[in-house]
């Protein structure tokens, strides 16, 4: 049993305890959150930190299995080019998959990461997964523009959530993006969804190069398809809409949904997306560290806020990213916006996450009977509960 205290505790859930005590049982299960209301008096066996006390973070977006990409592209070249050299990367497959997710894996524990929902194309990162302490959440992702390739792409996609399946990982068969996914195969991710009654993910408004795709079926993201990728085009058929709007409705709404990064988003997408599905099963994915790192720019938070959205921090891949640190993404969060609290934050960067992966039984916010993993944050602005350029984070469990 352990007693931890510091000069400020938030629970993830909008509640802040001056030093507060917490009681924690042997594997980290929280007994007793004492509110001292800041009157903390010498006691034995208390462990008294500098700092600010937060839960494990919740990574809602990685792709781990593109850690040995890292430093491997150059940044602000746009979104079509970064797919390009994704694409071109992908046809040598190196022998050092597994090690380097290993040691993002490591990263990301040190980082006070607990839980992630990670995307894979394959099983090379599930090894890592199956020792991993932090618990994963595999989406399975799909790909295939060309409707031929359907068939095939949930073939292979039912392979690898068989192969999670016997190492005890969850996983989910998802849709890539609106500009990689046929209407067939939508149609076949849907049907296994609904069976499956698991949480989906989908890349979400990250471009506006797929809107020009859909809208009038011309621009980069064609000339990708085309000339990088080999897809006859022909069969496609613009819809004069965005490319949310033409696929959106492909995915069961009861279904939780992570749509993300966003970076596009505007009202009337909002009011889109709430005709077509409940808010309240819909997370709202944030990678800022991955949009300033490809297309330097951020999406439009107080609209998410405005319209009470349930927002989420994730990654993104290293291949995208300085580094896998939900504190670094809070950073640049906070930077940009600086009037969001970062009780505000923390909420999304734990809670919101734990409630879309659907493991807020244990993680997400310092509660008693959870054990969310207990981290410090360390040179901050206590005053002003402010995050600073060199705050550290300590995993104290
Ligand atoms: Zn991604």
């Amino acid at each position: 049993m352990r007693k931890i205290s510091a000069h400020l505790i938030l629970d993830g859930k909008g509640n802040c305890y001056s030093k507060g005590i917490l009681t924690l049982d042997t594997d980290g299960t929280i007994l007793e959150i004492k509110d001292t209301k800041g009157e903390l008096y010498e006691a034995s066996g208390i462990e008294f930190y500098s700092g600010m006390i937060v839960p494990g973070f919740v990574n809602a977006h990685c792709h781990l299995e593109l850690s040995h990409l890292h430093h491997a592209f150059p940044e602000g070249t746009g979104f079509v080019s970064f797919l390009k050299t994704v694409v071109d990367s992908k046809l040598n497959t190196p022998d050092n998959i597994a090690f380097e997710a290993e040691r993002a894996d490591i990263l990301m524990t040190k980082n006070g990461i607990v839980a992630v929902g990670d995307i894979s194309n394959g099983t090379n990162s599930f090894e890592v997964k199956h020792n991993s302490k932090i618990h994963y959440f595999t989406f399975v992702e799909t790909l295939g523009f060309a409707p031929g390739r359907a068939e095939k792409a949930m073939e292979w996609a039912r392979v690898c959530v068989k192969r999670a399946a016997d190492l005890g990982l969850k996983a989910s068969i998802v849709p890539h993006a609106p500009y990689s996914i046929s209407g067939q195969l939508f149609e076949a991710v849907a049907t296994e969804a609904i069976h499956a009654g698991l949480p989906l993910s989908i890349h979400s408004q990250e471009s506006i190069e797929e809107d020009e795709l859909y809208q009038t079926g011309t621009g980069e993201l064609v000339n990708h398809l085309r000339n990088n990728l080999s897809i006859d085009t022909t069969f496609f058929h613009p819809t004069g809409e965005s490319a949310m709007r033409s696929t959106l409705e492909n995915l069961p709404s009861q279904n939780s949904l992570l749509l993300v990064h966003n970076l596009f988003t505007k009202q009337h997408d909002l009011d889109y997306i709430q005709s077509v599905r409940k808010l309240s099963n819909t997370w709202f994915v944030l990678c800022p560290g991955s949009n300033l790192f490809i297309q330097n720019r951020l999406p439009d938070i107080d609209l998410f806020r405005r319209n009470n959205l349930q927002i989420c921090i994730g990654t993104d891949s290293l291949a995208s990213n300085h580094q896998l640190s939900i504190l670094e993404e809070m950073k640049i969060i906070q930077l940009a916006y600086p009037h969001i609290s970062l009780g505000e934050l923390t909420s999304w960067a734990a809670f919101n996450g734990s409630k879309a992966l659907n493991i807020d039984n244990w993680a997400g916010s310092i509660e008693v009977g959870k054990r969310p993993g207990i981290n410090l944050l360390t040179g901050l602005d206590l005053s002003e509960r402010k995050l600073l350029p060199g705050t550290c984070i300590k995993k104290l469990c």
